[in-house]
């Protein structure tokens, strides 16, 4: 501040991951966003929430001070999803754990609210924006309040939150009271009395007594949350307050996001630091090439926050930013990555951006025929992109969606020539039918049909390449009798899994409210819920089957079930027999059982 001739700040930010001036870092974003508007803004990064005087180092802000807890829900960086203590924090210089406090809006606002009597607070990232209803919390294993009454904050912007924060900044340099900023898309805000003109969803009091209301409510959220600037102003009264959350703002267009690539971030971590930050290590060469997921994973709160339509950068503006890393003294000529939350979807689009769609993606139960899965951008970034002066290598490490790969022939070939290594990491996730159809993932046939095509390319194209499947485990609709098929299907393709993510229900997500509430809240179908640590450890250990460790476990799942005759199939000699009696999963003996059919969306 003294080096600039600043003595206040317009904006203070506060964030719980350590300060990385790189686009992916969340804060350093919006701060260089401000900054490009003009304005003075400075960021605390990881301060002693138990100590006011941290927050307190550049002194008051002028307008307001702006907090998110990181990339990350601090719950769920700071516990696994058996609910133990994780030892480390890839956010944290060192990898240390410990530098931010568990529910680290709430702690912040308080320690905001301290240092700095009747400034307004406005809470964001990730944290705030999934917790901005009232929402189950896993940890806790209760419904909770909307983040905004815990915090007592008092504004919060959900999504990826440029725009939002633009126009609180232009709304209050032009004079607006903060306490007047109640209608600016892709915020909420606190209201004693119902405003107009708003849909109300059931109250925190009924969703905590009744798991009806609860997925009812959710499911208005959701379609909120596909129609950005058309959807309600939704409201939930908690007590004799109301939370009212404006519609989402609209995705931004592809001038606004270059501009935003295009500002000037050093790509380094603060020089206070003397210690590595396993997060930055990663992502330091990587880049970020569009915004946004179409597939609409039920588990996954990405879609929520970033919105389902595809916001794709300009080719030019990635290779300006490719060209601005080859200035980096460390830069060796290899990209870590060129991607978004699904790499293969940079580039594709709605047909129809304009129509009112309801639908949570894209893709499944089967494609929509708006969505144009086209790769042509794509192939043509991947061109451009290794033919760069200074490139030599340029990888794919985002993750791929399998079904879309499949009618995206040329960025196949290209992203198998050149841009994985040795193994393509994949994520079905699930080959049983029923919960594919719950998770919004390719069902067994597609991704047989992807394993072929796979083995086809790879032997035209002359490569020895191998596939390593992510499989999940305990989610819901899951049960151990559909996990005895996977190990199976596992063991006739010759598939290894080497991590199983067991599911962890985080606030947001379709799947934390079928968690939660054990109906789906689209269809009203009840479903089959692991719940109890045994289920959870043998369905882990039949996906890991290869293991001489697993054993026990799925022995014990295997008596379970009566399907003894399986461990020989599993790990005896002369299983051929009785495997191609079994060749396909969706027929096998679950669904002669009367497995559920898959829920229609
Ligand atoms: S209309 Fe189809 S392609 Fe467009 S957003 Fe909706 S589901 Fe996706």
């Amino acid at each position: 501040m003294q080096a600039r001739g600043w003595d206040e700040l317009d904006v203070l930010f506060i964030s719980g991951d350590a300060y990385v001036d790189h686009p992916a870092f969340g804060v350093p974003l919006l701060a260089r966003l401000l900054e490009a508007e003009g304005l003075r803004v400075g960021i605390i990064a990881q301060p002693d929430w138990r100590n006011p005087d941290t927050f307190r180092v550049m002194g008051r802000p002028r307008l307001f001070a702006a907090l998110s807890s990181g990339a990350m829900d601090s719950m769920v960086n700071h516990f696994t999803a058996a609910r133990k203590i994780r030892r480390d924090d890839a956010y944290t210089p060192g990898g240390k754990a410990g530098a931010r406090p568990n529910r680290a809006v709430i702690a912040y606002t308080a320690a905001l609210k301290g240092a700095f009597r009747g400034l307004p607070i406005v809470i964001g990232g990730i944290e705030a924006s999934l917790r901005r209803f009232a929402h189950y919390d896993y940890w806790d294993d209760k419904v909770r309040r909307s983040i905004l009454i815990d915090s007592k904050a008092d504004l919060l912007i959900y999504g990826m939150g440029e725009a939002s924060l633009k126009e609180v900044v232009r709304r209050l340099q032009c004079g607006t009271p903060f306490s007047a900023l109640t209608d600016i898309p892709g915020t909420a805000h606190l209201a004693s009395d119902l405003p107009e003109k708003v849909t109300i969803l059931p109250s925190f009091e009924e969703i905590v007594q009744n798991c009806t209301a609860y997925a009812k409510a959710f499911r208005l959220c959701t379609e909120q949350q596909h129609l950005p600037l058309t959807g309600p102003t939704l409201a939930q009264r908690h007590g004799n307050r109301y939370v009212v959350v404006a519609p989402p703002s609209p995705p931004l267009e592809q001038e606004e996001l270059d501009a935003i690539y295009a500002l000037p971030f050093t790509r380094q971590p603060h020089p206070t630091y003397r210690e590595r930050i396993p997060a930055y290590e990663q992502i330091r060469f990587s880049l970020t090439t569009h915004r946004g997921c179409a597939g609409g994973c039920a588990f996954c709160a990405i879609g929520h926050h970033q919105g389902k339509r595809i916001q794709s950068r300009s080719i030019s503006s990635i290779l300006g930013e490719i060209k601005r890393l080859g200035q980096h003294p460390d830069f060796r000529g290899t990209l870590t990555d060129l991607g978004g939350p699904t790499a293969n979807m940079f580039g594709v689009r709605c047909r129809r951006p304009d129509r009112e769609c309801r639908r949570n993606s894209c893709l499944t139960p089967s494609p929509c025929p708006h969505f144009d899965p086209s790769d042509r951008l794509g192939v043509d970034l991947l061109r451009q992109v290794r033919t760069q002066k200074g490139v030599k290598h340029a990888v794919i490490a985002s993750g791929i969606r399998t079904d879309l790969l499949q009618q995206q022939p040329d960025y196949f070939a290209d992203l198998l020539a050149h841009h994985v290594g040795g193994l393509l990491k994949v994520a079905p996730e699930t080959i049983d039918a029923g919960v594919a159809a719950i998770m919004h993932k390719p069902n067994a046939d597609s991704f047989i049909a992807f394993l072929d095509a796979f083995r086809k390319a790879c032997d035209r194209l002359g490569l020895r390449r191998a596939v390593v499947p992510y499989f999940m485990s305990a989610h819901p609709g899951t049960t151990v009798e559909s996990m005895i098929e996977v190990a199976l299907f596992l063991k006739r393709h010759h598939l290894k899994v080497e991590q199983v993510q067991e599911f962890t229900p985080t606030p947001g997500s379709l799947s934390t409210c079928i968690y939660h509430t054990g109906i789906d809240p689209f269809t009203g179908q009840k479903i089959h819920i692991p719940r109890s640590p045994a289920e959870r450890r043998q369905q882990k250990a039949l996906l890991l089957w290869h293991l001489p460790e697993s054993r026990p476990d799925i022995l014990a799942a295997l008596q379970r079930c009566h399907r003894t005759e399986v461990a020989d199939q599993l790990w005896g000699g002369g299983s051929k027999g009785r495997e191609k009696q079994n060749s396909s999963p969706r027929k096998g003996r679950g669904e002669k059982k009367g497995r559920r059919s898959p829920p229609k969306r």
